[in-house]
């Protein structure tokens, strides 16, 4: 289980306070540099930061963690596993937050991800549309997609290869239920990120072809944000960078 705030040693109400205030210090620490370089990423790309969303993935991390963040300024959340991002989600209820699921997603979920996702990143396959629409549509959610692209074709990390986009995303856009938003793409970690995001703007216009509004790039994390602004990125997707190294567990 990820650690949740309930299930810590109590302690006096005092310590739990200092507790809060000081992840809330570090927390507004590393927010700040994450802005700082997302800003200069930016500058040297001759972009409006107000164009790229900072993305806060907190796997692992405890719903605490999203209320601090959210009382930060944060209003993105990104969570890869149904079960943990479910439960924050419930547990944040009371604020206004965009949740992102952005983990490989198994059809028998999609009922359960459309109740508290906004945005699923990892559709990549006709049998997820499909099961998302009907999930979308009896839960009377609209729910936007971003189809992710595997940029070398290995499609065993999900998404689909570069010559399969038009075709999912023609998918999401005449599926009922379902919102095409853009494209998201993971660096595989043996291509250099330059490399890895090279193509991030032919496959937008690919997807903005058939909905002009979808405009949403999902690339980049902590080790490689910057290259994927320059390439192009709308929405970053930082963990690390942002909230610690997680235990080696989950990637
Ligand atoms: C965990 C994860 C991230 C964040 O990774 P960091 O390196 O911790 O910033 C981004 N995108 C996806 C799909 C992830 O699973």
């Amino acid at each position: 289980m990820y650690p949740t705030s309930s299930s810590e040693p109590a302690g006096s109400g005092e310590q739990e306070g200092e507790r809060a205030a000081s992840r809330r210090a570090e927390l507004a620490g590393q927010l700040a540099s994450v802005r700082a370089e997302i800003a200069a990423a930016c500058l040297s790309a001759g972009r409006d930061p107000a164009e790229v969303t900072l993305i806060a993935v907190t796997k692992t991390y405890p719903a605490s963690d999203v209320r601090l963040l959210a009382g930060l300024g944060v209003a993105d959340f990104g969570e890869n596993r149904d079960v943990e991002a479910a439960s924050k989600a419930a547990e944040c209820a009371d604020l206004r937050l965009t949740w992102h699921f952005i983990g490989q997603l198994q059809t028998n979920k999609s009922r359960h991800v459309v109740r508290y996702a906004d945005v699923v990143h990892s559709v990549d396959r006709e049998r997820l549309i499909r099961s998302l629409g009907s999930a979308a549509r009896s839960a009377g959610r609209e729910v936007t997609c971003l189809v992710q692209v595997s940029v070398d074709g290995d499609v065993s990390r999900g998404g689909v290869p570069a010559g399969e986009l038009g075709k999912a995303a023609e998918q999401i856009e005449a599926e009922a239920g379902l919102v095409l938003g853009g494209v998201m793409v993971m660096a595989p970690l043996e291509m250099a990120p330059e490399l890895a995001f090279a193509t991030l703007s032919e496959y937008s216009e690919t997807v903005r072809a058939i909905r002009p509004a979808a405009t949403i790039v999902s690339a980049g994390m902590s080790g490689d944000f910057r290259h994927a602004i320059a390439a192009g990125a709308t929405h970053v997707r930082i963990g690390t960078a942002l909230l610690g190294a997680r235990s080696p567990r989950v990637r």
